[in-house]
């Protein structure tokens, strides 16, 4: 029979407890606002943040984590048989780029849900002013990495959807940096989570 022993975590800005959930590598402070990422067994800053509810409904309001990546894409090549010639820049040419901000769940959900809630918050980019809130921040699912690939699936297919059939696509992602935002669901104990901003309705997990 295995133990476990729940260690106490204390924040490195201002020795506040943490609460965190036994797979979060990611922990927020609620005392002081500093976020930090466990690399290597150390504790990194991470700046993050929360978005507010843009309208009221039904249910507990919990915040679920998301990444903010922001990249800089350059397009390289791109080549499409259609109608639809303009890219997500809005450019008609065959060489554009420009930068987006990639909103990915952090959060365990369903790859349908996760491709929902991605493609719809970075095509709105509705958190103009994300801010530091006193709530709890937890159930941290993917790291970096996987937002990274994420990210490229979203562009690759967000860019496919405007045509017809896309023959080749060729770009270059940079990432510039990544951050965290915690985006407000209502829980209405029905087996749905609504986020609060768009209102898309997911399967809870
Ligand atoms: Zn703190």
């Amino acid at each position: 029979m295995s133990e476990f022993t729940l260690e106490a975590v204390v924040c490195k800005s201002c020795g506040s407890g943490l609460s965190v959930e036994v797979n979060d590598n990611i922990v927020y402070c609620t005392s002081c606002g500093n976020g930090f990422e466990e690399i290597d067994s150390e504790m990194k800053s991470i700046e993050i943040n929360f978005a507010n509810a843009a309208f009221r409904s039904e249910g507990e309001l919990i915040y679920k984590p998301f990444w903010l990546l922001n990249t800089s894409i350059t397009i390289l090549e791109r080549k499409a048989t259609g109608n639809f010639i303009k890219n997500l820049f809005g450019g008609s040419g065959e060489f554009t780029g420009g930068d987006i901000l990639f909103y990915i769940p952090a959060f365990y959900c369903k790859i349908e849900s996760m491709e929902d809630l991605s493609k719809q918050f970075t095509l709105k980019n509705p958190v103009a002013s994300p801010q530091k809130y006193n709530s709890k921040l937890t159930g941290f699912a993917y790291g970096k990495e996987d937002a990274a690939k994420l990210a490229e699936f979203i562009l690759i297919s967000l860019e496919a959807e405007k045509s017809d059939v896309i023959k080749s696509f060729r770009y270059e992602m940079k990432i510039n940096s990544y951050s965290i935002l915690g985006i407000p669901f209502y829980d209405n104990k029905n087996g749905m989570l609504k986020d609060s901003v768009l209102g898309i309705d997911i399967l809870e997990d």
